[in-house]
């Protein structure tokens, strides 16, 4: 595994592989990585023969009350993981690198920006679709993988490929969870281990609204009453939402079918987690 930090040493290295005839997989990422990045590997690896991951903590995307400063990071660690793994080209930019200059451009959607995570952390996305935006041309992939785990991030970096003609084809790849049920998330780091037990609770909820769903329970309603009437019994967590959403354009839906999502996020402590569940999954 070859690690870059420079946008010009990661455009030629990549201009080999794709010379050497290989198709080009990218992973982006802010480190810290855990099963859930390195099933997002397996994945591109499935779909490309070199993949590349970025590791990137981008300041654009935390508001300045968030935890940039003490987001965690393990770069040593990262990389022996993402090369046991299969990453072929790792790219570690510094801020600089990235934000060179004052920004005159930003990508900021034009939907679903202040709903849900948008509510809670304005100017999020548009730090998140800058970034990505700018990665994509960087790496200029043939595919690129996102997680489910971050579903409003997925439905946006779809929005935006599909609305300003990017040429990867963009894939989310499911959830990896803990054996308890926990979605594996870098900032699980921050739980101690009282928080860590009541953080469970986001994925309870979402599984009882599925097995409710399962059982023929179609009302909205209803399946919002199963869900919160978990997260109550949780003292440790605090919700900031839970909702049932179209596939498509995480709008609330009336009626529940198969394909809609069911969606969390709740503090827990001082962390703020999220969660979602296909319903019919
Ligand atoms: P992050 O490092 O948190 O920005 O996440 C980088 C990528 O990994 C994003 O596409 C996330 O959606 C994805 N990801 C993070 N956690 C998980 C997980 N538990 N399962 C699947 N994908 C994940």
């Amino acid at each position: 595994m070859q690690t870059v930090e420079r946008v010009a040493e990661l455009r030629a290295a990549v201009a080999r592989a794709r010379a050497a005839g290989a198709r080009i997989g990218f992973v982006p990422t802010m480190g810290f990585l855990h099963e859930g990045h390195l099933a997002l590997v397996d994945e591109a690896k499935r779909r490309a023969r070199f993949v590349v991951m970025s590791i990137f903590v981008n300041p654009l995307q935390f508001a300045p009350t968030e935890d940039l400063s003490r987001y965690p990071r393990d770069a040593a660690g990262d990389a022996a993981k993402s090369k046991a793994r299969g990453v072929d080209l790792l790219f570690t930019p510094g801020v600089d690198e990235m934000y060179p200059r004052e920004r005159r451009v930003d990508v900021v959607p034009r939907a679903l920006h202040t709903r849900w995570e948008g509510s809670v952390r304005p100017g999020h996305f548009a730090g998140v679709l800058t970034v990505v935006a700018k990665l994509l041309n960087i790496v200029q992939p043939d595919v690129t993988v996102f997680g489910q785990k971050d579903v409003q991030q997925a439905t946006l970096v779809r929005a935006m490929a599909e609305d300003l003609d990017f040429a990867s084809e963009i894939v989310v790849a499911p959830t990896t969870r803990e054996a308890d049920g926990l979605a594996m998330s870098s900032r699980n780091s921050y739980l101690g281990a009282a928080e860590r037990a009541s953080a469970t609770v986001l994925s309870r909820a979402l599984f009882a609204m599925r097995d409710a769903f399962r059982r023929g329970e179609y009302r909205v309603e209803s399946l919002i009453t199963t869900g919160r009437s978990v997260l109550d019994s949780e003292r440790g967590a605090a919700i900031d939402y839970l909702a049932i959403t179209d596939p498509a354009t995480l709008e609330p839906v009336e009626d529940a079918t198969g394909d809609s999502i069911a969606m969390v996020a709740a503090r827990v402590g001082k962390t703020r987690l999220i969660d979602n569940l296909v319903l019919g999954g």
